[in-house]
């Protein structure tokens, strides 16, 4: 005769035992300069531990707030700016699968492994997605982008202004979007890694759809995302006829939260106001600022590390400033050399998808004086110890040189 306890008296999955995260984690935490996550602000983490009820008033500002702020940073004055429970590809998710369904005539300009990940996307939603291979290390001439455009005559065309993974800038944003709308297509920008970190104007240069993460120019947490939508590009979300498959990505759905008080889905309410404390820094620091202090960081940083005796990877014309790329010294993997810095220097950068490089991010709190003498001193130590010949007093040299404005 079963009890009423009998479903839980006995348990096949034996209970596991497990460390706790203080024994995990290391005693100092890594110094997170690679190309994302980055550090974030002490207003960030605190408001990342505080939970709150998702549709309540305070929520209700919050939202308000996180809605106005990131119009300044996307320069938009488009309403249709919505958060997302997800990575910086959720955010690209839900521009693709918004815009984007069977048939749609759909252009991606390649320049390597994330803007590679739209046309991916847009492959899976049924899309007739044609791609302008980019070579590594360049950008496409505008006559490439404008012949792609007259050949393939797209509805929309997707683009990224920073390829984080080979560290290619792509400089003629503007001008790409241009073309895209001169030709009647919608424009998709990837500026997960760029956003808040250099120029980007939403409205002014005609773009569409923008997305970005938490975790890399914003400084905020990994997992809570943002997108923006120019009219145009809601006018099409709201005249499809199919709905999306994405369900918990339909854009349509997340205007209940975003816009209406409703609800969508409960909304990690925890990164959302980690989020607001993100963007409120960056409206207090204001953008002309954190652009000026990230060029001057990432300049600095590079010809630190050029004066190493190292090879940045990008060539100077399209060379990304948010995350730098370094070639490698024959003889040695960038598994190597990451998983070096970080165990002896307590410094994370990262390796990128088999190219044979080292990347360090310029992005939000990594773009700090003090992260960047630690990074090349790490760096310069870390080469040495490989018994890579490098000249690491020149290259702190060269770091405070350019810091300090070349005086
Ligand atoms: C990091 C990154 C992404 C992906 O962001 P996730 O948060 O990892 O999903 C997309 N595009 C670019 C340019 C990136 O740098």
């Amino acid at each position: 005769m079963p009890t009423p306890l009998s479903n839980v008296a006995s348990t096949v999955v034996p209970c596991p035992v497990v460390e706790s995260l203080d024994a995990i984690l290391p005693e100092e935490p890594l110094l997170m300069m690679g190309a994302g996550p980055v550090p974030i602000p002490a207003a960030v983490a605190k408001a990342n531990t505080i939970v709150i009820n998702h549709l309540g008033a305070t929520m209700v500002k919050v939202i308000g707030q996180v809605k106005t702020m990131a119009r300044y940073v996307f320069q938009t004055n488009s309403k249709w700016v919505l958060g997302v429970a997800g990575p910086g590809s959720a955010a690209m998710e839900m521009a693709i699968s918004n815009l984007a369904w069977e048939g749609t005539r759909v252009l991606s300009v390649k320049n390597g492994f994330f803007s590679g990940r739209m046309a991916e996307m847009g492959r899976r939603v049924g899309a007739r997605v044609s791609e302008l291979d980019v070579a590594d290390r360049s950008v496409a001439t505008l006559d490439e982008i404008a012949e792609a455009i007259r050949r393939e005559r797209p509805e929309i065309v997707t683009v990224v202004q920073g390829e984080t993974s080979n560290t290619v800038w792509n400089y003629q944003l503007k001008d790409i979007a241009a073309l895209a709308k001169a030709a009647g297509a919608l424009v998709i920008v990837d500026a997960v890694c760029t956003l808040s970190t250099m120029p980007l104007a939403m409205d002014a240069w005609g773009i569409d759809a923008v997305i970005t993460g938490g975790q890399k120019g914003l400084s905020s947490i990994p997992g809570v995302s943002l997108i923006a939508f120019s009219d145009a590009a809601w006018a099409r979300v709201k005249g499809r006829t199919a709905p999306n498959a994405h369900w918990c990505l339909d854009a349509s759905l997340a205007e209940n939260f975003w816009h209406n008080a409703g609800y969508h889905y409960t909304a990690p309410v925890s990164g959302v106001l980690a989020l607001h404390e993100a963007l409120r820094l960056v409206c207090a620091e204001t953008l002309e600022k954190r652009f000026a202090r990230h060029l001057k960081c990432s300049v600095a940083l590079q010809e630190g590390v050029t004066a190493l005796g190292l090879q940045l990877y990008a060539p100077l014309a399209c060379r990304l400033n948010s995350v730098v790329g370094i070639e490698v010294p024959a003889g040695l993997s960038p598994g190597d050399v990451c998983a070096h810095i970080s165990r002896q220097h307590q410094v994370e950068i990262s390796g990128s998808f088999g190219l044979p490089i080292v990347r360090i991010g310029q992005m939000g709190e990594q773009c700090r004086e003090h992260n960047l003498f630690r990074t090349v001193h790490a760096l310069g130590r870390t080469m040495v110890d490989l018994g890579v010949k490098v000249d690491l007093p020149a290259g702190v040299a060269a770091l405070e040189r350019g810091l300090s404005g070349g005086k």
